[in-house]
């Protein structure tokens, strides 16, 4: 019997990592090289309980460490691709493009606090690296079950969204992917709603009345946001509601 637990446990602890980690494995397969290229660090990724925000940030001078923080996101409001979502914009930091910013990440030396620097893109940026980010992820996610019907998700959208997804990704080379994309940038605007504690998301066609004075490089609102990635998705450009350099 005895034997018999170990044996259970040690089978758990063995398929734990590619159980729990489908999605960060396939990400690190995708950009570790992208990465390394850049900052000649190797991506991890974690995930911690504590805290408040999903970030970069470095456990040791070798690698850049993306923590995904479990503990804020209410589940309702979290699946898989909206997970995959969140994961793009941290890599977006790394890999997005744009004029880079300092970014501070604290790692253990000898059992002590040390920081280190390394220069990331902005928070735009980051969320305008989503669209290809997510096509890549997708296109890689080649199990077809976890292409889902659109219409499984209407649940959560108005009739015009519906339509809006259905007009927007007829002519993108790979429907599905277009459709599934928009879906996760619906969820995640949910997502962020419910933490500016609105009322309701915003509409997926919603654009942005605000224009910016030069580049905004921190998190815009819900809806500049939402903005931001459905035009990655979709290869528009950025929106003037954090992108406006003519408005100096
Ligand atoms: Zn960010």
């Amino acid at each position: 019997m005895k034997l018999c637990f170990e044996t259970v446990i040690i089978l758990l602890i063995a398929i734990a990592p590619c159980w729990a980690s489908t999605l960060e494995r396939r990400l690190h397969e995708l950009y570790d090289a992208a990465v390394f290229q850049e900052y000649q660090r190797n991506l991890d990724f974690s995930r911690v309980l504590w805290g408040t925000e999903t970030k970069v940030r470095g456990a040791t001078d070798n690698s850049i460490v993306i923590n995904y923080k479990a503990r804020e996101f209410p589940t309702q409001l979290i699946d898989l691709d909206v997970k995959a979502l969140i994961y793009c914009h941290e890599l977006g930091h790394l890999l997005g493009e744009g004029k880079r910013e300092k970014l501070y990440l604290p790692f253990r030396f000898f059992g002590g606090k040390r920081f280190s620097s390394i220069m990331i893109a902005n928070e735009g940026e980051a969320d305008f690296f989503v669209g290809q980010c997510l096509h890549d992820y997708f296109s890689y996610d080649s199990e077809k079950k976890h292409l889902r019907k659109i219409e499984k998700q209407k649940l959560f959208l108005t009739t015009q969204e519906f339509e809006f997804i259905e007009r927007s990704c007829l002519t993108e080379g790979d429907e599905l992917i277009c459709q599934r994309s928009l879906l996760a940038v619906k969820s995640f605007a949910r997502l962020a709603a419910h933490f500016e504690k609105r009322d309701s998301a915003p509409l997926l066609y919603e654009t942005s009345p605000n224009a910016a004075k030069d580049i905004y490089v921190f998190h815009s609102d819900a809806l500049c946001r939402m903005e931001t990635l459905v035009r990655s998705v979709l290869g528009g450009g950025r929106p003037s509601c954090w992108y406006n350099p003519q408005n100096k």
